[in-house]
């Protein structure tokens, strides 16, 4: 567990800057959720600190670790991603193991971390079966799995719920509470399902056209947001 700080990041897509003096810290062990609008700059900020995308200025501060110049295997970060590429050719466990096998963790400490994974995920009937083989609730939880097996310092979650029908939704939301729950890592949750972020998270960063417009925990946020936008955005009364 760690926090994650950013500290002053800017960031330009060709000429244009995106971000500019950009703040923001996460508690260790704290769910974030970065809700807002389709657009509004949420995967780019967070594949900015999995190391997927550059930052032009600033710095990115996991735990006691400066990274923004590390590649994001080196970031102690998991992602998940809403299309959760499995690798078709391979087994649920084979799939789970993946990371850990190319970065030489032991045989027997790799059984055992499959193993852990498999069990909180409900997923240990389902590890000798292909992806094709599974649900697409099936599929996210393998993939939520392998994230878990690599004991990131965070979880950096890219909507990964929204490829999955309503019922789905609210299973696999639930599910991943409990997860938080039973591991306490800090964990980034970009959606733009206010909901989501409500019931889901310790503190919610609302965000607008590239900017934090809010930050706060959901029931402050919904009671007394900082702007119209806000207000209509995560359906405050009037
Ligand atoms: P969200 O995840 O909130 O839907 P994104 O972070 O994906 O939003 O995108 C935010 C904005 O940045 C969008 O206008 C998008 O088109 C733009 N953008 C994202 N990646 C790039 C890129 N590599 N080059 C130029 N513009 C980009
Ligand atoms: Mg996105």
């Amino acid at each position: 567990m760690s926090t994650i700080a950013l500290k002053n990041l800017s960031k330009k897509f060709g000429q244009v800057e995106v971000f500019s003096n950009l703040d923001l810290t996460i508690r260790s062990g704290e769910f974030v959720a970065f809700l807002g609008p389709s657009g509004c700059g949420k995967s780019t900020l967070l594949r900015m600190i999995a190391g997927l995308e550059g930052v032009d200025a600033g710095e990115i501060n996991i735990g006691d670790r400066r990274v923004d110049t590390l590649p994001p295997g080196a970031r102690g970060v998991a992602m998940v991603f809403q299309h959760y590429a499995l690798y078709p050719h391979m087994t649920i466990a084979e799939n789970v193991a993946f990371g850990l096998r190319n970065i030489g963790t032991e045989e027997a400490e790799i059984d055992r971390r499959v193993a852990e994974a498999a069990e909180m995920l409900e997923i240990g009937a389902l590890l000798d079966r292909r992806p094709a083989q599974l649900s697409g609730g099936q599929r996210q939880r393998v993939a939520i799995a392998r994230a878990l097996v690599k004991k990131p310092d965070a979880f950096l979650f890219d909507e990964p719920l929204s490829n999955l029908d309503a019922a789905l939704r609210l299973r696999t939301r639930i599910e991943l509470a409990q997860l938080h729950k039973r591991t306490r890592a800090t964990t980034i949750f970009v959606t733009h399902d206010q909901v989501e972020a409500m019931t889901l998270a310790d503190r919610i960063v609302v965000m607008r056209e590239m900017k934090i417009e809010q930050i706060g925990a959901p029931m402050e946020v919904y009671n007394r947001p900082a702007s119209d936008f806000v207000a209509s955005f995560v359906g405050s009364p009037p």
